[in-house]
């Protein structure tokens, strides 16, 4: 598997897919970086690649102390909220605020290192019992809430497919969460001006995701080869 290669098709792909979906914005490729060891991310950062993500926190902190620093460090995972403690400001984005003990805990953990989280509300549009993410129907009601908590900044939303799922139902997955961020706008619940993420799409399902809007994908095993997990 070569790193370098792999990262330039999708990128490729990436481009054809916004093409085709007639968009003029952009998507940011996150290369999904979880079990990879250092010397494998090094070469997707010798390739010129910097946005990088992890699920688990111990790993993140041991991998942004060993790799350079201009490395932007995206959380994707179920974030414990024992585990905020360990955050800085080298977080570039959570994506993964799933619920009100993790939004207290992130406001805590601000206010005390003064530092604004930037944050993606999870979605378990799926309904996966195996997935975190709130309830479609929570969405709005946890981003108004969030306006009382000025150290968790909400920059869009998150979700993941299903494994099983058809192509048709990701594609609706992904399309539900596109029109619950349109409806938040609509309703004046996140500002219209204002970027608004969509992070979804992963190796197996991420073409479908930017034809249906996604900002942020997030991929690994086509960039880094399979993972032991
Ligand atoms: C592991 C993981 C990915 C990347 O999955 P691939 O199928 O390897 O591309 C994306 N998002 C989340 C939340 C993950 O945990």
């Amino acid at each position: 598997m070569n790193i370098t290669e792999n990262i330039l098709e999708i990128k490729e792909n990436i481009n054809r897919a916004l093409i085709r979906s007639g968009r003029k914005d952009k998507v940011t490729l996150i290369a999904v970086s979880k079990t990879v060891p250092e010397e494998r991310i090094l070469e997707a950062y010798n390739a010129g690649h910097r946005t990088f993500g992890e699920n688990r926190v111990q790993e993140w902190q041991k991998k942004s102390k060993l790799l350079p620093a201009d490395c932007e460090w995206h959380l994707i995972g179920r974030l414990q909220t024992n585990k905020v403690k360990y955050l800085d400001e080298s977080v570039a984005l959570i994506h993964s605020l799933d619920r009100f003990s993790l939004l207290e805990r992130l406001n805590e953990q601000g206010e005390k290192k003064q530092i604004v989280w930037n944050t993606l509300v999870q979605v378990n549009v799926a309904e996966d019992q195996a997935k975190a993410g709130l309830a479609v129907e929570e969405v709005k009601d946890f981003l108004e809430t969030a306006r009382d908590y000025p150290f968790v900044q909400i920059s869009g939303l998150m979700t993941i497919g299903r494994l099983d799922a058809s192509p048709q139902e990701t594609r609706g997955f992904f399309r539900k969460l596109r029109e619950i961020r349109d409806e938040l706008i609509k309703q004046q619940v996140i500002a219209e001006d204002k970027m608004f993420h969509l992070s979804m799409g992963m190796s197996q399902d991420y073409e479908i995701a930017i034809e249906e809007g996604a900002t942020l994908v997030r991929i690994g095993s086509s960039i880094f080869g399979k993972r032991m997990d």
